[in-house]
């Protein structure tokens, strides 16, 4: 990224130093200062933002100063029902637009949002706005297929405007992001439009000729008013007006034209109105001449001047001298002796049959444009190719190749210098962690514990655990189900994660904000991780994949129809309540009727958010709905309804009566081996191993499902699963899925939590959640129902301690410590898929669909 930076604005200089400016398509491709910075952060707007780090001041191409997530992105819950989101760029005065570029949200690998399609807007005067579309009227481009890549586009044909919007096409709930450039000239004409009788027809030797003005962007009745467009596109015609340089254009494309017949007076006229008062100096018009064909150079033109409401009185006349022998298209210089106008109106006189205009440029005050436009050679397509980079378009001299090569190197030489710092980086930070770690008192200790280890297998005997207590060399030991959340236990080792990541990436830390008990939270350690992770299978490339999903409409349901029952729980939003909710059946249609739930009023669970809950709280679970509303599967817990119109935002849930998985389980005991699976009673306090590992296979299936969209929860436990009748486990609380910007949204109180002892190491030190990562929690909620939740996961070990294991996994030198195989769990699904879940490599762990599969076969 630097590279590219730098290379650009390398070439910025040098050929904002070296080219004059001229409305030459072919050259006026400058980057307009999107990536440069030329372009004031005050004026690049949008119409909404998706976040403070998403917004519109971050849509510049190639360009990431580190503090923002990579791109704009609207909020796409601003505009309920139609996508009308626009990056807004204001050159701050009239440009001549030949190019365009855009990017996706790549922030280091961690983006996955880009537009796919896109509109463009365009606007002189801030006021009245223009749809740009190509020559044959399209008006959506094909923008970015990937987060990375700079997708360039022709504007043919190109625009004149001061004010550009880009604006997404897309599905109105999917996520998109942009980055984007301009590339052009400034407009020295200062032509903000022309007005001209609409174009003729020719009938050739039987073939139709079309002289209008097609790419005309005023109004367009008899007469065309208030526009530009083909007299002003830098693109000139050929010699035989019957062809065309824009491929398979009809016939007189690049010319508009008149026929004598229809203009009694001999002449035609055209009004040429500027940005402000100015001196002219010439207007250059570009004419055919095939009096083969009844056409010919205008015979006379008649020049008035307007700087104030009316006309003034003497015009200026030029006849061209000779009559040209040659019949090419050519360009004739018409002297305005300088006279100072803002509006010029000038009479062309028919030389001929036909009057066949392509283009009009001035010459005024400093303004040097198109001086240098030179005959249009026969045949050679002025269209640049699409993906070029435009500033090599600036020129071909030998002198310009050299500063190219010259470039080259410094790109090159910066490439080799960007990849040595980043080794360094590394290296840096493997020595830290070598020097925490291996040579830590506490690290000799987990060593000692990891030899224990294989002992601790095979001797676990007794039924409590108390044999793991036993063996541990720490003297900690949490008790039972204890309270797993404990932010004040945890918030202490964030710190630690902080410097980590700040290993990995300098500055990143910096920016971690600081919650009011001076820890960072846990938002900003997720940024920290987003920045860091380079896997394409990030949680926000992946999650941002489900909101592309079909959209499946959720309505509003009457609050009055809810009648509470009493208080289920409490999370990060609020309490959630049982309630009764009267006629929901009717509600929710008979396609939509949940398993069970024929009685009525139905129970229901509403989770309600708080009333001090702030915007981005706010903003937070209406995304949590939006991603509820998306998941349909047995095993995920499905959102019913919402009441989203009036405070308290509420979204209901079907109501799980057994509440959630831990507690459930840690009510139970363990069948003894002595009774069979017959003789379990319903409502017996004891469960069997088989029914225990038939509910590690519904909560793999809805992960087999998650998985499927590409969905990571990354905060998969079994606090987070809930129990319905008959032991139907549902995964729920899709919290941390949403955190995909920074943002206050987890902090709790001030607090934050980090559920470390289900992260993989690397969520831990590298901030990577994947689908992986999720696996390697799944091993752990699978042990925490094969040990019915009797105890934390690593109950023997402290925080310091299992962050401290984290780094043995990191390091890999057989020290790390695993959780101990459950005394019901068969051997083969210990070895083979739970210590599967936690292999080093991410890659080597099983996908949820073999963890489904296995655990089903063993049953
Ligand atoms: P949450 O805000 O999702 O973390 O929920 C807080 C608590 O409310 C959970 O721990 C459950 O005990 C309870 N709860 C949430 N949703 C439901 C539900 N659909 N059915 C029953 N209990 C629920």
């Amino acid at each position: 990224m630097a590279v590219k930076l730098n290379l650009c604005c390398v070439f910025f200089i040098l050929t904002a130093a070296t080219v004059k400016p001229q409305v030459n398509p072919e050259t006026c491709r400058y980057p307009l200062g999107m990536t440069g910075g030329q372009i004031q952060d005050e004026d690049i707007s949008a119409s909404s933002q998706w976040s403070e780090s998403t917004a519109a001041r971050f849509g510049r191409l190639d360009f990431d100063t580190g503090d923002g997530d990579g791109a704009w992105c609207p909020d796409i819950m601003s505009e309920p029902g139609g996508f009308k989101e626009y990056l807004q760029v204001d050159l701050r005065s009239l440009h001549f637009i030949t190019l365009v570029g855009t990017q996706g949200r790549h922030a280091d690998g961690m983006g996955n949002e880009f537009a796919q399609r896109y509109r463009i807007k365009y606007s002189r005067d801030g006021g009245s706005w223009m749809g740009w579309h190509d020559r044959m009227g399209n008006q959506v481009v094909e923008g970015n297929k990937n987060t990375y890549d700079v997708v360039l586009k022709d504007l043919e044909p190109p625009i004149v405007a001061r004010f550009v919007r880009f604006m997404p096409v897309t599905d109105p709930s999917s996520i998109v992001c942009m980055r984007v450039e301009l590339y052009g000239c400034e407009w020295l004409d200062g032509l903000v439009s022309y007005s001209i009788p609409d174009g003729h027809q020719m009938i050739y030797r039987g073939l139709d000729v079309f002289f209008n003005d097609s790419v005309y962007d005023g109004a367009t009745a008899q007469r065309l008013t208030k526009g530009l467009g083909q007299l002003t596109d830098g693109a000139w015609g050929l010699d035989d007006f019957l062809h065309s340089h824009v491929p398979g254009a009809w016939p007189g494309y690049d010319y508009v034209g008149w026929s004598n017949k229809t203009f009694p007076k001999g002449y035609v006229e055209v009004v040429f109105d500027f940005d402000h008062i100015r001196n002219f100096t010439s207007m250059k018009v570009h004419c055919s001449n095939m009096f083969s064909r009844g056409v010919r150079l205008f015979r006379q033109a008649t020049c008035f001047f307007r700087s104030e409401s009316e006309w003034e009185p003497d015009p200026m006349t030029f006849r061209p001298s000779a009559e040209p022998l040659s019949q090419s298209g050519r360009f004739v210089t018409v002297p305005l002796g300088d006279r100072t106008a803002s509006s010029i109106k000038c009479r062309f006189h028919f030389g001929d049959q036909w009057l066949l205009f392509s283009e009009v440029a001035f010459q005024s005050g400093s303004a040097v444009y198109n001086t240098s436009l030179g005959p249009h050679k026969q045949g050679q397509p002025k269209k640049s190719l699409l993906g070029e980079d435009p500033t090599h378009k600036v020129d071909d001299s030998n002198t310009k190749i050299l500063i190219g090569c010259l470039v080259a190197i410094i790109a090159i030489l910066l490439t080799v210098i960007v990849i040595i710092l980043w080794r360094q980086v590394w290296q840096k930070m493997l020595e830290k962690a070598s020097r925490r770690w291996l040579d830590d008192e506490l690290t000799a200790r987990l060593a000692a514990q990891t030899q224990a280890f294989s002992f601790l297998r095979s001797s676990q005997s007794s039924e409590d655990g108390s044999g793991s207590g036993s063996i541990s060399t720490y003297e900690r030991i949490y008790p039972a189900c204890a309270d797993y959340q404990e932010p004040s236990r945890l918030i202490r080792k964030l710190p630690e994660f902080a410097e980590c990541a700040e290993h990995l990436k300098s500055g990143t830390s910096s920016r971690a904000g600081v919650g009011s008990d001076g820890a960072p939270h846990y938002a900003e350690a997720d940024i920290i991780s987003l920045q860091e992770s380079s896997d394409s299978g990030s949680i926000t490339a992946v999650n941002m994949n489900l909101f592309a999903g079909s959209d499946l409409t959720l309505r509003e349901f009457p609050k009055e129809k809810l009648t509470f029952k009493e208080k289920l729980g409490e999370g990060q939003f609020g309490e959630v309540h049982l309630c009764e909710a009267e006629d929901m059946q009717d509600f929710l249609g008979e396609d939509t009727l949940t398993e069970g739930s024929s009685e009525s009023p139905l129970l229901v669970a509403v989770k309600m958010l708080r009333e001090d809950a702030n915007n981005n709280a706010r903003n937070d679970f209406l995304k949590e709905i939006r991603i509820m509303s998306r998941l349909r599967d047995p095993n995920i817990v499905r959102l019913l309804a919402v009441c989203v119109d009036t405070d308290p935002l509420c979204m209901i849930t079907e109501y799980m009566e057994n509440g959630d998985l831990n507690q459930f389980l840690c009510s139970l005991r363990l069948k003894t081996l002595t009774g069979g699976e017959a003789d379990q009673q319903e409502g017996s306090d004891e469960v069997s191993s088989v029914k225990l590992l038939g509910m590690a296979v519904q909560v793999a299936s809805g992960m087999k499902y998650l998985s499927s969209l590409n969905f990571v929860h990354r905060d998969l436990a079994t606090r987070n699963c809930l129990v319905g009748k008959n032991d139907t486990i549902k995964i729920a609380d899709f919290g941390m899925s949403r955190n995909l910007y920074r943002g206050d949204y987890f902090r709790i109180q001030g607090r934050a939590v980090l559920p470390i002892r289900w992260m993989s190491w690397e969520s831990i030190l590298l901030g990577k959640f994947t689908m992986a990562s999720d696996v390697w929690a799944f091993g752990v909620t699978l042990w925490e129902i094969l040990t019915l939740c009797k105890e934390q996961p690593y109950s023997h070990l402290s925080d310091e301690q299992v962050i401290e294991n984290t780094g043995e996994f990191f390091r890999n030198q057989g020290k790390q410590v695993y959780l101990p195989q459950p005394q019901c769990c068969p051997d083969r699904i210990y070895v083979d898929l739970m210590l599967s879940c936690w292999r080093r490599n991410a890659k080597e762990r099983p996908s949820f669909q073999e963890i489904h599969a296995q655990l089903t076969e063993s049953r």
